[in-house]
């Protein structure tokens, strides 16, 4: 069966045609610039690649009518026809506490993703747009969310929590959601399977390392703790998010320099993080190079990104008891050698060895801990439509 994979914005969407019982991607593109003028990406193998193209999307039901034709186009698609999807995957950002696992979306769900808004101001209102407008194009073709929240809602109140006045939480809903769950789960079950384990008989610490950036805590499979928190800016240091901070400074700087709390919020979200320190770039290739070349603010930055790495992965070691293995997966986790290594170097007394030749590697399942290494190192390049793909099909099988 094949899933078409969607992941709505408010003025782009990506999309993957897979098939989850072989892992294979048919096609995958782009809509950006939807309600402006409209661009179109469409990647197939052995097609001709779109790039970019101008075709005028207005609403998202234009982009993924675009997505549609493109798939089945006689020439240059991968399907004969539109039955050839069994079934839509929607990642849906937010699914606060109602949603634990994915699930086919009826008039109910749709309700209570709706009630989540709140929750997701800026992503849920697109995903949901998103699936409205493939409801409409494709009556009758099953639809499932996937939650990028839900893999965390295993985690115990004592980690979930804030220690504030406990009606915020029961009458405002804040609390620790954490994100990146997709990937958290589909690294934790390939980890796992490396090691030859049933998920129950393993205690994991996946660090998703991007642009956004995350750690989660997996005991036995379930997502006990993570980074990220009633939104995703907290955590460690991220390209342009502060991650953790003392609450007390926001009250410092808006008094002296007269922010209101959007202006602060922005400067916390899109101005901090290794971009604010390093006054460079939000990109650690250019932090790495810049640090080369002799930049103190980039080298600080990088460094502080992987201390705060290396902190969670202590601190989830001591919450599980434990931990069987380390996984690197996303853009740095999945690319960058030197900060794998700084991160995971200096943990040997915990049992953590890692072996220089094997981490010199990009993009590749490999364990990179020596051969006598106790806890295992292993690099996991993520693969979240894929993870959609299987959610959406298991859910659709029933
Ligand atoms: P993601 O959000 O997962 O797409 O990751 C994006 C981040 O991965 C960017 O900061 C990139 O600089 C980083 N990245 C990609 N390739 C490399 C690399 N070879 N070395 C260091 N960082 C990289």
């Amino acid at each position: 069966m094949n899933i078409l994979v969607i992941n709505a914005g408010s003025s782009s969407l990506k999309y993957q045609l897979l098939n989850p019982e072989t892992g294979a991607l048919l096609a995958k593109g782009l809509c950006e610039r939807i309600g402006i003028d409209g661009k179109f990406t469409y990647k197939a193998e052995g097609k001709k690649t779109l790039d970019a193209v101008d075709v005028a999307m207005p609403t998202h039901s234009e982009a993924i009518q675009a997505v549609l034709d493109a798939l089945a186009d006689k020439e240059n698609g991968v399907i004969a026809s539109m039955s050839e999807i069994g079934a839509v995957g929607h990642r849906v950002v937010h699914g606060g506490e109602r949603f634990a696992a994915s699930v086919l979306i009826t008039d109910e769900v749709m309700t209570a993703i709706e009630e989540c808004n709140p929750l997701a101001p800026l992503h849920n209102p697109a995903n949901i747009i998103g699936i409205k407008a493939c409801q409409a194009l494709m009556p009758g073709t099953p639809m499932v969310a996937v939650f990028d929240t839900a893999f965390h809602q295993t985690m115990p109140a004592r980690a979930y929590m804030y220690a504030l006045p406990y009606e915020y939480y029961e009458n405002d809903k804040v609390r620790r959601y954490g994100f990146h769950g997709t990937s958290h789960k589909y690294v934790a079950a390939r980890a796992a399977d490396m090691l030859g384990k049933k998920p129950e008989e393993v205690k994991l610490i996946s660090c998703h390392l991007g642009n956004g950036s995350s750690v989660t805590a997996v005991d036995g499979g379930r997502s006990v703790d993570t980074s990220m928190g009633f939104t995703p800016l907290a955590g460690v240091p991220m390209g342009t998010r502060s991650g953790d901070l003392d609450a007390g400074i926001l009250q410092y700087l808006m008094n002296k320099h007269h922010l209101n709390i959007d202006e602060m919020l922005n400067i916390l979200n899109k101005k901090s993080g290794v971009q604010g320190v390093s006054g460079v770039s939000s990109d650690f290739r250019d932090l790495e190079a810049a640090g080369k070349s002799g930049n103190p603010r980039a080298s600080l930055s990088v460094e502080m990104f992987n201390y705060g790495v290396k902190k969670l992965i202590g601190a989830y070691a001591a919450a599980m008891g434990g931990v069987d293995a380390i996984i690197f997966t996303a853009g740095v986790g999945e690319n960058s050698a030197s900060q794998r290594m700084e991160i995971a170097s200096g943990l040997e007394f915990m049992g953590v060895k890692m072996d220089a030749e094997a981490n010199n590697v990009r993009g590749r399942e490999t364990v990179i801990s020596a051969p006598d290494s106790k806890v295992k190192v292993l690099l996991i390049p993520t693969n979240e439509e894929l993870m959609i793909a299987m959610d959406t099909a298991a859910i659709v099988k029933g």
